[in-house]
């Protein structure tokens, strides 16, 4: 039986593409959403890979989903930390509102998910912790502070994890993509896409979330053991950290 992996957001974009690299790598795949029942149903439909519906941002319900995933699937051996949500303005206009939600999701998240995981995986003696955090959390990025505040958390959160789960046979690494075809792009103004952001990346094009799930697949291997505390940058070589 193949080991049991669990994807945040699994169910669309970046994480869709995750679960069913996973899947196929031969994991046994359940995928995470917040709310959009249509687009999981969708998903599961399609692909056979069970999704389950609570925020990442609710500590309680992280651990309650966690229990669920376990006892339908196994212990969770591999956990992508992938969800994510912008809520962009610039600093002089944001709300604590838009600050608290990015911050809760996108950081707060992956305390809320790891830490249920964590006993199991130290017991055990093996985990792949995975995080995706952004481009943006490496070189910051106007009118996302709050977001890349997160985002640049998550690499902390991973280096200092990493050094914490290396005896326990757990490795933390992060990813980050730089801009990927996601809904969550293409939300942004296609005149902006094509005239200002597709032109900074060198490769002249948008990455495709199988791009990033790729990289997934190979941190979360049980020959990548030596691989921790890593951040991988994929960005068609927007920036280098
Ligand atoms: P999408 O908006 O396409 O999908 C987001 C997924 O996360 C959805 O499945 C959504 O669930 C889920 N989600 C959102 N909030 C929560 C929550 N509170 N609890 C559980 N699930 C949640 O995003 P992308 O695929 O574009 O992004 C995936 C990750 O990659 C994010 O962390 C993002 O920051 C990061 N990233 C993306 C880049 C890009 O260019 N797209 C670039 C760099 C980083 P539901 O379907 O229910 O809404």
């Amino acid at each position: 039986m193949g080991r049991v992996a669990l994807v945040t957001g699994g169910s669309r974009g970046i994480g869709a593409a995750i679960s069913v690299a996973l899947k196929e790598a031969g994991y046994i795949v359940a995928a995470n959403y917040a709310g959009n029942d249509e687009a999981a149903k969708a998903f599961t439909d399609k692909t056979g890979i069970k999704t389950y519906k609570w925020s990442v941002a609710d500590y309680d319900a992280c651990t309650a989903g966690i229990r669920q995933v376990e006892s339908d699937l196994g212990p969770i051996e591999v956990l992508v930390n992938n969800a994510g949500i912008t809520r962009d303005a610039m600093f002089h206009k944001m709300s604590p509102e838009q600050w608290r939600e990015v911050i809760d999701t996108n950081l707060s998240g992956l305390f809320n998910m790891t830490h249920p995981v964590w006993p199991g995986m130290r017991e055990r003696k093996f985990g792949r912790v995975i995080n995706i955090s952004s481009i943006n959390g490496q070189k910051g990025q106007a009118g996302q502070s709050n977001y890349s505040s997160a985002k640049a958390g998550d690499l902390g959160f991973t280096k200092s994890l990493a050094q914490e789960g290396a005896r326990a046979g757990i490795t933390v690494n992060a990813i980050c993509p730089g801009y990927i075809g996601t809904e969550m792009v293409r939300a942004i103004d296609e005149k902006v896409l094509n005239e200002r952001i597709i032109p900074q990346i060198p490769v002249g094009r948008l990455g495709e979330p199988e791009e990033i799930a790729r990289a997934v697949v190979f941190l979360a291997a049980d020959d990548a053991g030596f691989v921790t505390g890593s951040t991988i940058t994929a960005n068609g070589g927007q920036y280098f950290a």
